[in-house]
């Protein structure tokens, strides 16, 4: 049987609005994209429900849907993904927080991020990495700037904790407490997660790392705060799943633990920052690369999300613009019967400035394959394309199909 490879291009928040000042287009549509209209001319085009009509996807539910998997069954919180993307190797059972370091004086916080610290804090994290509390280990570890990420490890832990911190500044550290009385996992992970931030505000305050910020008028970073707690779930790799050998080629955090918790080959380079300043040509060479080893390549792209969040259709259209140079790299270059498919997870409309339940668009390529009447790529055009309007987990399947994969079923 033939097989082929796979490539999908996860424009990170894509999907759009009409703005006025591009004449009632959406950014996609604004934007000059003469690779991704080239694929809608010579593939399919459609648009997608992420999870369903109508509901708002976070980045990770909606990359899990986009991978084939249900993500009401086994999503449990954005803790392990990002625990696990910063580098974590977490493990079903552990209970994973994201976390700040941020600022305690006189018992109240009075910056939640020690003033974006940027240097130091591998130092501070390695006096708290492999702490132990009671039977439990602890596994921290520094991200980007003010974030970090906290696994305890140990048995009889929960998820169903309150949040210790009081997300503004000039209150307490909330005391860590069991979402319902009596529970005594709960309970435990409680008392440990209590303790650890204690210890942390102890072992971090005098470190040298502070008393230099300390001199410096710097903000010290002199306390943990962890929250958005999740239970590690097991999710099968995607390669029992459906014999595909995948790669990712992505920057940002929580996406990268999307990859390594689902199994996936990460492809690392500094150059793929996860911000607006990533280096998209780097990661389509990358993405070329991998097919050589791999039936399965995700690329995600963070900065039309952020450019949706900050309400900025013209830097949006302008970063889709980049984009649309990769995906012309990758088109050329990929080994030419490869299935090609560019979408996004969510839309993150300017106007409104946050994650939107609107359909995404969707563009599919593959020699050989099924054309549709579509012109261009935008979510106008989509919306009349020939793959109609489906859901995020059948995409996988159609891909899958498409590739010459897929079973059949019945006789
Ligand atoms: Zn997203
Ligand atoms: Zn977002």
């Amino acid at each position: 049987m033939d097989v082929r490879k796979i490539v999908l291009v996860v424009c990170d928040g894509m999907g759009d609005r009409p703005v006025e000042d591009f004449g009632g287009k959406t950014p996609l549509e604004h934007a000059n994209t003469p690779n991704m209209d080239l694929l809608a001319r010579e593939g399919s085009t459609g648009v997608v429900d992420i999870i369903a009509p109508g509901v708002t996807p976070g980045s990770d539910t909606a990359h899990l849907s986009l991978l084939g998997y249900d993500a009401r069954e086994i999503y449990t919180g954005r803790g392990p993904f990002e625990a696990a993307g910063a580098g974590l190797e977490v493990r079903p059972g552990d209970v994973a927080f994201r976390c700040n370091f941020a600022t305690l004086e006189d018992g109240v916080i009075i910056d939640r991020r020690a003033g974006r610290i940027r240097e130091g804090t591998e130092e501070l994290a390695g006096v708290l990495d492999g702490m132990e509390i009671e039977d439990v280990k602890v596994l921290f570890k520094a991200g980007v700037e003010h974030r970090a990420a906290l696994v305890l490890r140990g048995e009889g832990l929960s998820q169903d904790i309150t949040d210790a911190d009081p997300h503004e500044t000039g209150r307490p550290v909330l005391e860590v407490k069991p979402l319902k009385p009596g529970d005594t996992k709960a309970e435990k992970t409680a008392r440990i997660l209590n303790t650890f931030i204690e210890r942390s505000h102890e072992m971090l305050d005098n470190h040298d790392v502070n008393v230099a910020r300390r001199e410096k008028g710097l903000p010290p970073a002199n306390i943990i705060l962890p929250r958005g707690p999740g239970m590690v779930p097991h999710i099968p790799r995607l390669e029992d799943r459906t014999g595909l050998r995948a790669a990712g080629v992505v920057g940002v955090t929580l996406i990268r633990g999307i990859c390594w918790l689902t199994g996936m080959t990460l492809i690392e380079d500094r150059r793929f920052t996860g911000g607006r300043d990533t280096d998209m040509m780097a990661k389509a060479r990358a993405t070329v690369e991998a097919l050589e080893t791999h039936d399965f390549v995700l690329v995600n792209i963070k900065a039309p999300d952020l450019a949706g969040h900050d309400g900025q259709p013209r830097e949006k259209a302008e970063i889709i613009e980049r984009i649309d140079e990769a995906v012309g790299y990758i088109y050329r270059h990929m080994p030419e019967d490869t299935i090609l498919a560019v979408t996004a997870d969510h839309s993150t409309p300017c106007g409104f400035m946050e994650h939107a339940g609107d359909p995404v668009p969707l563009v599919i390529y593959g020699r050989g394959h099924r054309r549709d009447r579509s012109q261009a790529f935008g979510e106008t055009e989509c919306s009349s394309g020939g793959l109609g309007r489906i859901r995020g987990k059948d995409l996988f399947h159609i891909l899958y199909n498409m590739a010459g994969r897929a079973e059949k079923f019945g006789a």
